[in-house]
């Protein structure tokens, strides 16, 4: 028999009742999968922290090993593009939701999810930009698809002190942009410029009662919020510009109106990173390996161990985690 490794598991009991555990399995326990891969990076998003307390439905299948992204070595390979000793990063593809996901010492997956770990990152590295930052390159490349420049005027970015709102900051103000970062968090002022916001507005000037049309006042973002967010962010982006929106920390709902696109011609461009097909994650992951502040990235990464999992889950859906948190393993 395999030895054990450690692992968390999501169970549900007679009444719906969901509780979480760290436990021990061992390969045997694993689900169908052509890859084995040592589990050597993990993280926490804030899908992660909606599976683990249950305040959404994220998990569909009982029991569950949680956790949607990781970094680590393949051990065993039945597919052709993969042997053991390549090192690669998984993130999404219902993994943590329908199949066992990353937290766990080992992770049995299809190959075809997988994306090799682009040389000049490693693993920690890799899962300090997690789900939430490869999204948030995602959305910076849906504008870019879009035709969106720095030239065409501000970024904006919501949930700008989260992780995929940290990330966004640093790669749009990068790229260029005069990135005007929209937090609840005014505390972290100083920690946003630092990654490259030009300017700091408080969540409530976006949080309120939502107009068809108000000032133009940015040509471009990403937003992780949703709900009345979203639709302030859309009424006041100027003629012609676009919106990438992947995120509902504030709500699913869309209490918008037509009027921003029908009379200024604005984009509402969706970004889902879970299906997103292969050649754009490699040019996602690509474009994050080449691109990325590498300084930034540290200053918004906080490191824990496998046993601080469950306490940041439940932190991250009460907004009070800030950046990233890389769990090394
Ligand atoms: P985080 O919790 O790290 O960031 C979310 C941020 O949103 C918080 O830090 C906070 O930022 C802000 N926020 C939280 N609650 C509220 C609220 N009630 N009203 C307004 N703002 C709020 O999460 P992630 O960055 O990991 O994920 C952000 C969102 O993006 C989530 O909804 C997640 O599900 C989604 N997501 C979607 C993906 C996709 O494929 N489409 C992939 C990855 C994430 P601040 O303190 O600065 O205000």
């Amino acid at each position: 028999m395999s030895e054990s490794f450690k692992a968390i598991l999501i169970t549900r009991d007679d009444e719906n009742r969901q509780s979480v555990a760290t436990t021990e399995l061992t390969e045997a326990d694993l689900m169908d999968g052509d890859v084995t891969v040592a589990v050597e990076a993990t993280t926490v998003n804030y899908k992660d922290g909606l599976a683990i307390t249950g305040k959404a439905p994220v998990v569909r299948r009982f029991p569950m090993v949680p956790g949607v992204d990781f970094a680590g070595t393949v051990v065993a390979s039945d597919h052709a593009d993969w042997k053991a000793g390549d090192r690669v990063i998984l993130n999404g593809w219902g993994t943590g939701e329908t199949h066992f996901g990353a937290y766990a010492g080992r992770a049995r997956v299809k190959g075809e999810w997988l994306v090799p770990l682009p040389t000049g990152l490693t693993p920690r590295e890799a899962m300090a930009i997690g789900t939430a930052g490869y999204t948030a390159m995602l959305c910076a490349m849906a504008l870019e698809r879009y035709g969106v420049t720095p030239a065409a005027g501000p970024a904006i970015v919501t949930g700008a002190a989260g992780g995929v709102g940290s990330i966004a900051v640093s790669i749009l103000s990068g790229l260029g942009f005069h990135v005007v970062a929209s937090t609840g968090r005014m505390s972290e002022v100083g920690y946003l410029k630092d990654l490259g916001a030009a300017e700091v507005m408080a969540r409530e000037e976006l949080s309120g009662a939502v107009r068809p049309l108000g000032k133009e006042r940015w040509a471009c973002g990403v937003d992780s919020v949703g709900s009345h967010t979203l639709a302030n962010v859309l009424s006041m982006t100027s003629y012609g510009g676009a919106i990438a929106a992947c995120g509902l920390a504030g709500g699913m709902d869309l209490p918008a109106t037509v009027a921003p696109f029908i009379l200024r011609g604005v984009a509402l461009l969706g970004v889902d990173s879970v299906m997103a097909p292969k050649p754009l994650r490699v040019e996602a992951w690509r474009r994050l390996a080449a691109d990325l502040d590498r300084d930034k990235l540290a200053a918004l990464t906080t490191s824990i161990g496998f046993d601080g999992i469950i306490d940041a889950a439940r932190g991250i859906v009460e907004g009070k985690i800030r950046g990233r948190v890389v769990v090394e393993m």
